[in-house]
């Protein structure tokens, strides 16, 4: 246990949200320890502003939600509790989890490939892994040293008192922040095997870091390709969302360049496959270019049309396919639209939402080019009307439609009911 102060590791206290220093204040006067831990300990060494806070104490999840008025336990395989500030919009959620003991697989219980008596031994378990060493269940509390311990990367696995303004660290973590490099704590190939998620983070923190110069550590990078194999056993929504992690966080481009660098441009997860493969398609990578552009000036990005770029090929090509044979275009295009969710998408959680996003993007299309009457009136109200002008602009600047369709609905939207009576009459 190193403790590292103030002036030696030179955080600045301005970046540190308030929210998070009132979280551990009160988790401390009520005779816990509370620290700010893991990325965003990271991100402000780096003296980078953290997006989001973590806390961990010694208080148990149902201790810490007893001191907090919105404070909720969430998660089963890793229980923590949610502590809200705010509402609507603008409310901050700081996660707090309780420090955990290091148990590797020889110490948990042993879930068996048997599905109705895993589910019984899992019902029973605190922690529990299945054949392969995979941590099932995560929840058994222990002293701060082994809960750094088990985290992920050194750099990912400090504590910082705010108050005190105290860093505590165990695994060097100061070093490698300094020297640049991405280092799995422990054995790489069995921490990967207990968690495989960890594989793809490895690639996120190396896409992410990059730019700043880190660089994983050659013995945490071997194993990455090997073991790629692993993911298969992850929950498929688990796997989405890591995958949107990847693409959404202002490093897509950087990230798909990793996959391919580091050997998981295939075999990881069908729809991130995808995106890797097609990513040099003019709609994707101007997509994924824009969607790091947008985080990078802190707007909001949808996963939605992300992915309606991503997959408008496949739209495309059914839509063809059933029209050619007989269908009328408009259910054709929507029964393309259910075919590529069922053979693309596949049952991941939010995908109601997303997948009705989608929809309008894609079945607004063929409607810029109804361009007389009312119809424009009425499209411009549409509520996903911008994202799916976004999306004809790509489309025009990727040449599959032309260009003056996009600069006349620009025209049309921005202008008053004049304009657009007179935009509509020069069609004529
Ligand atoms: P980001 O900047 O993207 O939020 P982060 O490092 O904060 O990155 P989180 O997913 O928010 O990542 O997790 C917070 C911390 O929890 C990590 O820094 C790490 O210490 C620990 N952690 C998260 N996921 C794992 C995992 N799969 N295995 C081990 N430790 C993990
Ligand atoms: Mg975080």
């Amino acid at each position: 246990r190193v403790e590292v102060l103030p002036e030696e590791h030179g955080i600045d206290l301005a970046l540190v949200d308030a929210r998070a220093v009132s979280v551990v204040q009160t988790l401390k006067s009520a005779g816990h320890e509370a620290y700010i831990v893991g990325g965003a300990v990271r991100d402000l060494l780096l003296g980078l502003r953290p997006k989001d806070f973590d806390v961990a104490t010694d208080a148990t999840p149902e201790e810490v939600k007893a001191l907090f008025r919105r404070a909720f336990i969430i998660g089963r395989r890793f229980r923590i509790v949610h502590v809200v500030f705010g509402r609507g919009r603008e409310h901050e959620v700081i996660e707090v989890s309780t420090f955990r003991a290091y148990l590797d697989a020889a110490d948990a219980d042993h879930v068996s490939g048997n599905e109705k008596t895993a589910k019984q031994d899992l019902a029973h378990s605190k922690h529990a892994v299945d054949a392969s060493g995979r941590v099932l269940r995560d929840n058994v509390w222990g002293p701060q040293e082994e809960d750094a311990t088990r985290r992920d990367f050194t750099v990912n696995a400090m504590y910082y008192d705010p108050q005190t303004q105290v860093l505590v660290d165990y695994h060097k973590g100061i070093q490698d922040a300094r020297a640049r490099v991405l280092r799995m704590i422990g054995d790489p190939a069995m921490r990967y095997r207990e968690d495989p998620v960890r594989l793809i983070r490895a690639v996120r923190f190396a896409a992410k870091l990059s730019t700043r110069g880190f660089k994983l550590e050659a013995k945490t990078a071997k194993p990455l390709m090997a073991m790629k194999d692993l993911l298969a056993d992850v929950p498929q929504s688990r796997m989405f969302d890591e995958m949107l992690k990847l693409l959404q966080t202002g490093h897509a481009i950087a990230s798909v360049q990793q996959l391919v660098q580091l050997g998981l441009g295939e075999g990881v997860y069908p729809l991130l496959d995808l995106v890797v493969a097609r990513a040099d398609e003019p709609m994707v990578r101007a997509s994924l270019a824009d969607t790091d552009r947008r985080v990078d000036e802190g707007k909001g990005v949808a996963p939605s049309f992300l992915l309606a770029c991503v997959l408008w090929q496949d739209v495309l090509q059914a839509w063809e396919r059933r029209q050619s044979a007989g269908e009328h275009p408009h259910p054709a295009l929507q029964q393309a639209i259910d075919d590529v969710f069922t053979n693309r998408i596949g049952d991941v959680s939010g995908r109601g939402k997303l997948a009705a996003d989608m929809r309008e993007i894609w079945l607004m299309q063929p409607r810029f080019d109804k361009r007389t009457g009312k119809a424009p009136f009425g499209l411009v109200e549409q509520p996903r009307f911008r994202a799916s002008f976004d999306f004809l602009r790509l489309r025009c600047e990727t040449g599959e439609a032309d260009v003056t369709l996009a600069d006349w609905w620009q025209t049309f939207s921005q202008g008053d009911d004049g304009t657009r009576e007179a935009l509509v009459q020069e069609l004529k």
